[in-house]
């Protein structure tokens, strides 16, 4: 273990060499730590003395390899909007897998560290807006209990980056469970032999799912797993008004990790075509359409573990199928109960659904905010929003509280279950772009701190969050991302 306390072992160095190319960071001119995630580098064993130092941060920039790494970019391939590419960490180098102090193995990998083979087109490096937005929106996602890569430090290179405009370069440290993607698993079925889909199914289940060792039908077991873990993660999304961006099959991590935050954003008013992404123009990758979108992208999965599947391929197929269409009604099971959870509904009935879905097209409607109608159902003040006042609005309002007091439960824990279900705040938009801003044009980040710690305890319902729940003044335009450049 080093000073700073890398731990580091390269299992997935360890793996076929056409997984990946074994490279270092390109340098950078002059390395500058702007934010580190001290409860992060705590919990994977590292000391933040030492990372702060000038050797520590000259680690993070990718100037120094820290003992015990032998950095690699991955290989893998996806579906991006649809059509099929090899592609690969571009801009990535994984440093290795940080064994931590509770023995979790994680991966530990720069991002916009420079050119790789898999780079096509592009420069390899990343801009300093996007690395933080990526730091803000990952551990606020960490936040709101849902599973996600971490930010563990963003730093500068002191060289700038051509984009539209020139704008500063900097690398994030990414913590994910792993980086293996429904891409990886493309790469290989298409470009591996027989033998290495099997070596890759076996690193997956080694590193995501190691009690099925000894279970009879571990790849149908695999498929299955990781559909539960999407379903979970998809549903969770959805309860708090996430917008992925860009659900592309390279970017879906098979340990049920959100990935990639490149042009994703939160909803305001529910709407389920809500698009952000300046790319997608034609809504794939809309609110409402990411629950089929991932499962077609599981279907993607699926095909490439059909030859472990079974012998007889039309057997692998009819398993792989079963296992596909019951995405559907794991995914809506745990919505729902999600949802039940939003309104402080502890049983069952069988109306709740159609009581839920009149709730939303009142939202869609009349154009409320998606976050503060739950606020304001919990906190009961609803005459801050534009539901108030009008008739279609009220029923709902009284069949709700009939449906409340079928159960027995008090109102006070209805309470409760509400104000743990329903997040006082989110990510906003021009909350974010004003922390980006100060951060980039000024470099002052106390806006940006302010946020973070905000974010950090997101169902506090504390007063000084009260000014972080508001939404922007109107604006002409609507908000628009960019595929984290
Ligand atoms: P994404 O849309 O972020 O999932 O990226 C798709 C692919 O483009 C991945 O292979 C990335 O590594 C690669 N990529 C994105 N930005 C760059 C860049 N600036 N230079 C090289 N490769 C990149
Ligand atoms: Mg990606
Ligand atoms: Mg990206």
């Amino acid at each position: 273990m080093t000073v700073t306390g890398w731990n580091l072992d390269n299992s997935y160095a360890r793996l076929p060499k056409t997984f990946f190319t074994s490279l270092n960071p390109i340098a950078v001119r002059s390395p500058k730590l702007v934010i580190l995630n001290y409860p992060l580098a705590k919990s994977l064993g590292l000391n933040v003395e030492a990372l702060r130092s000038k050797d520590g941060v000259e680690v993070l920039a990718g100037n120094r390899i820290p003992e015990g790494s032998l950095p690699l970019a991955q290989a893998y391939a996806g579906h991006q909007f649809g059509h099929f590419a090899l592609l690969g960490d571009g801009r990535a180098v994984l440093l290795g897998e940080q064994i931590t102090p509770q023995g979790d193995r994680v991966d530990i990998q720069l991002k916009g560290s420079g050119r790789t083979p898999y780079s096509r087109g592009g420069d390899g490096r990343a801009t300093l807006g996007p690395m933080l937005r990526e730091y803000i929106i990952s551990e606020a996602m960490h936040a709101l209990g849902i599973a996600t890569t971490r930010s563990l430090a963003v730093a500068t290179t002191g060289e700038s980056v051509i984009r539209e405009t020139e704008q500063p370069g900097a690398i994030l440290t990414r913590v994910a469970t792993s980086h293996l993607r429904v891409g990886t698993f493309q790469f290989v079925s298409e470009w591996g032999t027989a033998p290495d889909l099997r070596i890759l199914a076996d690193y997956t289940l080694y590193r995501h799912f190691p009690d099925f060792d000894v279970a009879p039908n571990n790849y149908l077991l695999l498929l299955q797993e990781v559909i539960k873990r999407q379903a979970m993660l998809i549903a969770k999304w959805q309860l708090v008004g996430f917008i992925h961006g860009v659900m592309n099959t390279d970017n879906m991590a098979l340990s049920g990790e959100t990935i990639d935050y490149g042009p994703c954003a939160f909803m305001d008013v529910y709407d389920p075509a809500t698009v952000f992404s300046s790319i997608d123009v034609k809504g794939r990758y809309a609110y409402g359409n990411q629950p089929s979108i991932a499962g077609w992208n599981l279907a993607r999965f699926a095909e490439t573990l059909l030859p472990l599947l079974h012998v007889d391929q039309d057997q692998a197929v009819e398993l792989a199928q079963d296992a596909i269409s019951g995405f559907t009604e794991l995914y809506h099971n745990h919505w729902l109960s999600g949802m039940r959870a939003k309104l402080g509904i502890f049983n069952e009935e069988k109306q709740d659904e159609s009581l839920i879905d009149d709730l939303l097209s009142n939202m869609q409607k009349y154009r409320a905010d998606y976050t503060n109608t739950f606020r304001a159902l919990t906190f009961d003040t609803l005459k801050d929003t534009v539901l108030y006042g009008n008739s279609e609005f009220a029923k709902w309002h009284e069949l709700w509280q009939e449906r409340l007091g079928r159960q027995q439960e008090s109102k006070a824990s209805s309470h409760q279950l509400m104000r743990n279900s329903n997040p006082a705040v989110i990510p906003r938009n021009h909350r974010v772009e004003a922390a980006l801003e100060a951060a980039v044009e000024k470099e002052d980040y106390s806006v940006m701190e302010k946020l973070l710690d905000v974010l950090s305890s997101p169902y506090a319902h504390s007063t000084e969050q009260a000014d972080y729940c508001t939404l922007p003044e109107l604006s002409a335009r609507p908000y628009r991302t960019f595929c984290g450049t």
